[in-house]
Parts: C-alpha cells; structure tokens; sequence
C-alpha cells in the first residue's frame, strides 16, 4: 500500500440490473481509476462504457452541495429562487410542510417516490418511515414504471417474486429468445455472455423479437419484427404450435401445473374520463380466473393459428413456426430474455404469465438452460424496489398490506403496535402525479430518481404536479435534474460509493460494498436524510390517539426512537465496522445503521424461501444469490438438488403456490390503448441508449459518455422520412394528442425502425420525449406502455 499509495477495494456497478462487480482504486479521498472486477461471476473482469467511466459520475461540476430552498425575503416562497440554507433549516421547513398535510388531510396527503437505485437499507429505511412512521402507503419506486409487470406476472403463476433462473444459463442453453429486449445495449455484458456462447457454440441460435430492429439483431438467426402490441398473440401461437404437435411435456404439465382461464380486469389506467378508456375491447369473464382443463386451454389457443397471427403480427408463417420450434423440440434448452418490451404494455402482467405458458408446457424451466428469464433494468429493482417492499401495495418478502397477517408479522419485526400499518394500497406512480396536480397529495418527497423526465404524460400529468402552489416537494439528488429543478427544496446527496451500499440484481444476487470517498461538502447520503428527518415527529403528532392510549410507552417518542433506535436497528456499535473504511451515516447515529437495518430486514424471509445470507458474508464474497441456506447460494429455485426448499424426490416444487403448482393462464391478444391513424400516423416506441444510465443526469456529464451520444434523435425508415420530404439531420417535432418535441431525423445507425414507427431515447433533458408518450397502464400492475403511442413526426 505505501510503494502505490493506491487502496483497491470490490463495489457493484452504479448503473445496470446486471449487477456487475467493479474494483475501484481511491487515493487521496478520490476515485483515480476502476476496472472490471476479474473475481465476479457477472462480469469476469469486463465492463460496458457506462461501467469504465462510472467513477466520473461523482465529479461532474454541478453536484450539489448544499439545501436548496425557494425563497424570498428570507423566506420559503414557492415561486422564490433556489437559496442555501443549512439542514437543520431545510428540514424544519419541510417537516413543518409534512405536519401540515398530515394534520389537515391524514396520512394519505403525504408521498415518496425513490427507486431500484436506492441501497436495500435505504428503501427499508424509507418504508419504515412512510409505512410505520406517517401511516402512508403512497410510496412507490420507479420500479412501477419497469418491473411492476414482472412482479405481477412472477406472482400470479409461481406465488414468489423473481426469477428461478441465473445468468449461468446463459453458458448452458441452445437457443436464446429475446423478447423486447435489447440486451447489446442495456445488459451489454450479459449480452457478452450470450455472444460467446452462441460464437462457441455453432448449434446455438439465437431469435430476436421486436417492433424494430436493433443491435441484438446482427446476431439473431431468426430475426422477428411484429406489429406493436401483437407479441400476446404471438406467444399464443406458440403455445397452439406446441399442443398441436403433440409437444407437451405431459409428464411435467400433469405433476406441477394448473390451468385457469385468466382474469381480464378492465381498464387502462387512465381517467376515466380520458376518450381512449372507453376503446378497450375485453374478453368474457372480468373480475375473477377459474379452473380449466387442459382441454379447454387447448381450444381456447386454438384459434392463434399461423395463419392469422401472421395476419395479425406481419411475421411470416414460415418465421412463427421456426420461433415455436425452438421451444417445442424436446432437445433444445431454452432460455427466454425480456424487459421492458414486455413489461412496458398494457398487457405488461400478461405477456409475463404467457412466456410462462410456454416454458411450463414444455417442462423448460428451473434447469440449467431452461430459463424464463425476466431482465430488471436497474441495479437494485430486485434487491430493494421489490424485496424490501417499497411498492404502494406491498411489504417486505412478497408480503401485501391488504393482508392482515402481514400486516401483523412488519409491525412485531418492527416492534411497533398493531394497527399502525394501514391496510389500504397507496397511489401507485402514475396515480402520484395526478393526485399532486388535484391536490390530493400536498408534502411529497422524490429520492434516487428523475421521475419528471421519466413518467409518461408530463406535461398534463407531471408538471402541473410539481408546481401545483398547494404542494411542496422536495427531491433528492447529486445533481440539479429536471425533477430537482421543479421542486421546492432540494437536498444535496451522496452517491454510490460515497456511503456503504446493498443493491441485489436480476439472478437475485445480493451485493455489497464499503463506503470508500467521502461526499463533497455537505451532501448526505439517502439514508441519512430519512434517518435525520425522522427525528423531527413525535408518535403524538403522527399516530392515532387510541393506539398510543393502548401503547403507553410509545408516548410521545420520536420516529427515530421507534423505528431506528428501537432495539434491533441500533443493536450493531461502531467497532463492528470494519478497520479502514469510512461510515459516515453510522457515525453520525452512533450504532452501525446499515446492518441493524439489513439484519432487521433478513428476518422477513429468513425460513421463508427469501434466505439472505449474514452481513459479513456479502461484505467478503461478490454476491450471493438467495436463498441462501447453511452459507450455499441457490443458482436454479425450484428443482431438487439445487434449492434447498425442495425435498429429495420432490424433483419440482413451485413452493410459492400452496399446492405446489404453477399455473398456465389462458389469457387472449387485446389491442393497444392506442394506435396511428390518419392524423398521428406513426407508431411511437421509446427506450434507452448503451452510453446513458436513464434520463442521463449522471452520463451526460461525463465528457466521453456524453460526447458518444450527445443528443436524442428521431429514429426513422428512410422511406418514411422521403415521403414526408425529410433527409437525416433534418429538424423536425414529434407530436402526439398530448404534447411535442423538437428532435432530428435519422436514417441510419444502430437502431433502424421498420416502415411506420419511429423510436425515440428518453435520455436527454432537453428534448423531453415524456411530454408525447401515452400514460395508459396495465391495469393489473399499473406499469405504464412507454413502447407504443401514435404520433406525428413534422418539418420544423
Ligand atoms: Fe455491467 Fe450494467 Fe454496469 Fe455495464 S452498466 S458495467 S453491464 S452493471
């Protein structure tokens, strides 16, 4: 250490869902270098571009550094300029914005919004805190704009969240299918792994299935381009193909499923005064699935023949059944890829349930190779968006509010009385932003996240929100975003490896790291914000009357006496943090914070499938996958020999469902909530590019991400844009019913759109594609279809 100076220590990447592991090199209280961690699993030694520069995300020149508050004249004013003030002032303010809404409207008139970017400790420390503290259930993470659909279609037919699965699939399978995923750019190293693989191996194939083509395409031996929204029909085709060849693992299909025709609730999510709810068409049966037979299930796919799903998706006959093949040999093992193509739909829950349909028919699931695999986008929507609960509707391990033995089990971890949690789901995403534009909800608080440049619909929805002179908000964030701007106070915040963090990734890999840099000045990690503001309430001021008067001794404490120095949080001193690195939120609390609160959170799922590991043990180790049981990881859930909640001869257990079965779901093709007409005659589909981390408040400044991709584009056919007289670089507005952009066309480049559908990234503040996009929802996860609206694209 002295001949270098350098001190080298293991961190997870700040960005992707894959979950790679980065060495970072610190002298001097700096970030001087990093590289691919060469003891990972993930990513043996490699990073993507965003994973090379990621320590310049802490040095961009606008970090802030200090509370913002509007005023003018010394005081907070709504419409006032941005102006230091110190924390305890921030924090005085906004609490007394906090007490207010709570005191006149109750605890539904008080919000969060953070994200799968916050550490696990972070979001149970913010579900605490709304939950318990403010009997709040309007938290949400922006995993509800991007994993709700997973979650929903993981419980409806397995009963447990997340995937069976884990990457070393992609080292066993034959065949990979990629649904709406575009792996090469947002999961670049696992897109790595498959590349390899299908390079080594000349029997692999690989199919591509999307509204366009893009880079996963160069290597796709059965490329598929399909109609928007037509993907269900698709995936019934399938599921036909394989029952009428006589495909069926009927040994597998008899022992571990179930059939229900699925329920199909009613909606898109919209106002229900919004033109477009009433355009819906919905098969028989709302309300409720039932029990079917397999007969059944058989006819009821039966009419997705080739024939029409051709018609119907514009793919070839003779490419639906090379596709279906694939699934339907007995020989090849299968691994299916999706993100957000899939879960971004208003049928989002059902495209899940449906790629279940046919890995289950097929008895392809749970081994190596075998794999229904859904992709998270972000670093932590596994670990802590979905495990920990911060969800409007849920709680930690998979648990639900509405559920009063849930209930009951958060309040005795939590040492806290019965009753405080309210039964009652929160507004989910999109509902926050309509609730804080009709003043529902008035003290709002956004942390990790970018939620205006992020949610669907802003200028009607999002904007009006933020600015609404009845409400405060307050955002959170290293850098001054779009969101930061709209706000009324904004809180300098410590990033990545300027705290000690926990994220858990797509193969339910949870990971650790120590804190390594200080943050500059007095920027405070998320978790320290939420711990410090807690002490500003006393029980008296947020919990019931009569539930104190029956709970005498949690009179008139402070949040931070009940929820964090309760016991089990503060039950870790400061000695337990390991020699030679920094903690600069346990010092300022006195206990070791981090792991009270991990520890706490462990004993949701301990014995309940959900089996992390101890504290430790991430620390020393580059991940774990869960459950963890005896100190061994669980690589394939559900299959004997690998996962330790099946018994010997059990072969297969689908131990979330109660009989040990997984369910089949006849669900139909339902049109898109909107589609081109006359009008608005294209097809609008949005997404990601490889050098941005989402709305790019972190990428875009960083000199060489940026310089590779500096502004968003309008990514159109060369024949659409003649026929509208446009050439490449032309400026031009992409309009909808809701909102416009000023963009440029072009033609060429990685990502080339099929004849009637542009694709436009969503990174780039200055050209906020938000304002045109559609916010109608799955209405049984409420995830918003950012893949598909009908819009104009016209000559500037
Ligand atoms: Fe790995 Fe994703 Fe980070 Fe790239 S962005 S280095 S793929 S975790």
């Amino acid at each position: 250490a002295e001949k270098t100076s350098l001190h080298w220590n293991k961190a997870a990447c700040r960005f992707c869902g894959t979950g790679c592991s980065v060495h970072v090199a610190t002298k001097d209280g700096r970030v001087v270098a990093t590289h691919g961690d060469i003891k990972s699993e993930v990513n043996r030694g490699l990073n993507c571009v965003k994973g090379y520069f990621l320590s310049k995300i802490l040095y961009g020149e606008d970090r802030l550094t200090q509370p913002l508050l509007r005023m003018s004249n010394g005081k907070y004013d709504k419409n006032g300029e941005f102006t230091p003030v110190s924390w305890e002032q921030a924090f005085t303010v906004m609490a007394d914005k906090f007490k207010q809404a709570l005191k006149n409207k109750g605890p539904t008139s008080v919000g969060m919004f953070g994200s799968g970017q916050w550490t696990v400790w972070e979001g149970y420390a913010a579900v605490k805190l709304m939950k318990a503290g403010f009997r709040s259930n309007n938290i949400e993470p922006n995993a509800r704009h991007c994993m709700a659909s997973a979650v929903a279609g993981f419980m409806r037919t397995f009963g447990i969240d997340e995937p069976m699965g884990c990457y070393d699939d992609l080292e066993h399978a034959d065949a990979f299918v990629l649904w709406g995923s575009n792996m090469a750019e947002m999961h670049p190293i696992l897109w790595t792994r498959l590349t390899d693989r299908r390079l080594s191996y000349p029997h692999v194939k690989v199919a591509v299935l999307s509204t366009y083509e893009h880079r996963c395409f160069e290597l796709a031996d059965i490329p598929v381009i399909f109609t928007p929204q037509t993907d269900l029909a698709i995936l019934n085709f399938i599921a036909h193909y394989i029952i009428s060849n006589d495909k069926i693992n009927h040994n597998f299909v008899n022992k571990h499923v179930n059939f229900r025709l699925g329920n199909q609730d009613i909606g898109y999510g919209l106002r229900p005064e919004h033109p477009l709810q009433k355009n819906a068409e919905f098969a028989d049966n709302p309300g409720g699935s039932k029990p079917i037979t397999i007969d059944e299930y058989a006819d009821f796919v039966s009419k997705y023949t080739a024939d029409y799903v051709s018609k119907l998706s514009g793919v070839s006959v003779d490419k639906l059944n090379q596709l279906a093949e694939l699934y339907a040999d007995p020989k090849i093992k299968v691994t299916s890829f999706w993100t957000m193509g899939f879960n971004q739909h208003t049928r989002g829950v059902w495209c899940n349930n449906l790629i279940y349909n046919i890995h289950l028919l097929t008895g392809k699931i749970s081994s190596p190779g075998n794999s229904p695999f859904s992709l998270t986008g972000q670093p932590s929507a596994c670990g802590t968006a979905r495990e920990v609960g911060t969800f409007c509707h849920r709680l930690p391990a998979d648990m639900v509010v509405k559920n009063p033995e849930h209930r009951a089990t958060a309040e005795k971890i939590w040492s806290i009385p019965n009753n405080i949690i309210p039964e009652k789901p929160g507004f989910h995403a999109v509902e926050h932003n309509r609730m804080l534009k009709d003043s529902v909800i008035n003290a709002y608080w956004i942390q990790v996240n970018n939620n205006l440049q992020a949610a669907a619909n802003l200028n009607q929805e999002g904007y009006p929100g933020y600015r609404n002179p009845d409400n405060f908000i307050v955002v959170s964030d290293a850098y001054p975003t779009v969101t930061a701007q709209a706000a009324d106070l904004i809180l300098p915040t410590a990033m990545w490896i300027e705290k000690e963090g926990a994220y858990g990734n797509a193969e339910r890999r949870t990971q650790f790291w120590h804190q390594l840099v200080k943050a500059p000045d007095d920027a405070k990690s998320d978790l320290w914000q939420l711990v410090e503001f807690s002490k500003y309430f006393t029980t008296d001021e947020v919990w019931p009357a009569d539930i104190l008067d029956k709970n005498p001794n949690f009179k008139n404490k402070t949040l931070f006496d009940v929820l964090f120095k309760n016991g089990h949080v503060d039950q870790y001193s400061l000695k337990d943090i390991a020699e030679g690195y920094d903690n600069d939120e346990s010092q300022a609390f006195g206990f070791y914070l981090q792991k009270g609160l991990f520890e706490e959170y462990a004993t949701f799922g301990r014995g309940h499938g959900h089996d992390l590991a101890s504290f430790e043990a991430y620390h020393e180790t580059r991940g774990l996958r869960w459950p963890v049981v005896d100190g061994k990881e669980t690589k394939w859930r559900y299959r004997e020999g690998f996962d330790p909640y099946v018994k010997p001869g059990q072969d297969i257990y689908f131990y979330g469902k109660p009989d040990g079965r997984a369910i089949i779901f006849a669900l139909p093709y339902e049109p898109p909530a909107e589609s081109p007409d006359n009008e608005y005659d294209l097809w609008l589909c949005t997404g990601r590019v490889l050098e941005h981390w989402h709305s790019g408040s972190m990428t875009q400044r960083v000199p060489e991400l940026f310089m590779a991709f500096p502004d968003a584009v309008v990514y159109m056919h060369p024949e659409d844009a003649r026929s509208r007289s446009l050439r490449r670089g032309d400026a031009v507005k992409v309009v909808s019913r809701r909102g416009a952009i000023q963009s440029r066309i072009e033609t060429r480049g990685r990502n080339k759109p099929p004849k009637g559908l542009v694709f436009v990234p969503w990174f780039d503040a200055s050209q906020l594609i938000n304002k045109v996009t559609l916010d109608a929802t799955d209405p049984i996860s409420k995830q918003t279809d950012f893949k598909k609206c009908a819009v104009k694209v016209v000559k500037v």
